[in-house]
């Protein structure tokens, strides 16, 4: 499932292309992935000027000119591939928004979701977010503090949208390895020093894979090298077996509440 630096590196590359232009119309071929009747979708975005894109834990946030807001979640399997009629992708669309210069395609919205909201019904729909991970008000401390009263083992608490936005299974793991502590390590025995990794692996991790361009497996447009950089570049996740990159022993693979872990014994503690 794309995490902070998938939805990031999006965010920017999209940007650069749809910011301030008008859609010229929009077609919808699997309604569930929207939340209102598809002639009433089309009509409401055809004429509309995408304002600007926002990025918001593992969402992005499409601001139109007439106030609405179209709020994706790509959940597990969703793609985004920009272009033209003849660059269009070679699998199954749910949605496309087409705009004079290229359209935009919605691909593998099964899970995932493409919501026309009101400003305000999108502001209810991420009431109950954390906070963003470069948050300037997300301190050390209050970072920590954040995990307050969680009994169990770091790495659900982590994944958990609301103690911080964005992280999921594989930057939880890869952030942990940064820190030198297992995803299994129980989050009240978790020490002063490690919290303090724990908060700076997370920038540094999130800033070098967004960076590299996260770890999604398709380019956004024709010719883009940057998207999906970051899987030749995992330190631990789906390395199961694997050379620790830091000291040769090989990355386990476990499960935990019916998540994949992954951590190297050698080089991370349980605390
Ligand atoms: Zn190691």
């Amino acid at each position: 499932m794309p995490e902070w630096p998938e939805m990031e590196n999006y965010r920017g590359l999209l940007a650069e292309r749809i910011a301030g232009a008008r859609i010229t119309g929009a077609e919808v071929t699997r309604e569930k992935s929207i939340n209102v009747p598809a002639a009433r979708f089309e009509a409401e975005l055809t004429g509309q000027t995408v304002w600007f894109v926002e990025h918001r834990g593992k969402h992005l946030i499409f601001h139109l000119d007439n106030g609405k807001r179209l709020l994706l979640h790509l959940m597990l399997g969703g793609l985004l591939a920009f272009g033209t009629d003849e660059e269009a992708p070679d699998r199954s669309v749910q949605v496309t928004i087409r705009f004079a210069h290229g359209n935009l395609y919605f691909m593998g919205l099964r899970l995932g979701y493409l919501h026309l909201l009101s400003a305000k019904e999108t502001i209810a729909r991420l009431a109950k977010l954390g906070p963003e991970p470069f948050d300037k008000r997300l301190t050390a401390e209050s970072f920590r503090a954040r995990f307050a009263g969680k009994r169990g083992k770091l790495k659900p608490s982590f994944v958990d949208q609301a103690v911080i936005a964005g992280i999921g299974n594989c930057y939880a793991d890869e952030i942990a390895f940064q820190a030198g502590v297992r995803p299994t390590a129980s989050v009240p025995s978790i020490s002063d020093e490690t919290w303090r990794k724990l908060y700076d692996a997370m920038h540094t991790v999130l800033n070098r894979a967004t960076a590299l361009g996260g770890y999604m497996e398709m380019p956004l447009v024709e010719g883009d090298t940057l998207t999906g950089g970051y899987n030749e570049h995992c330190l631990v996740y789906d390395r199961g077996g694997e050379p620790c990159l830091r000291c040769g022993a090989p990355i386990v693979k476990e499960e935990l509440s019916s998540r994949k872990i992954f951590y190297c014994p050698n080089c991370q503690r349980e605390e």
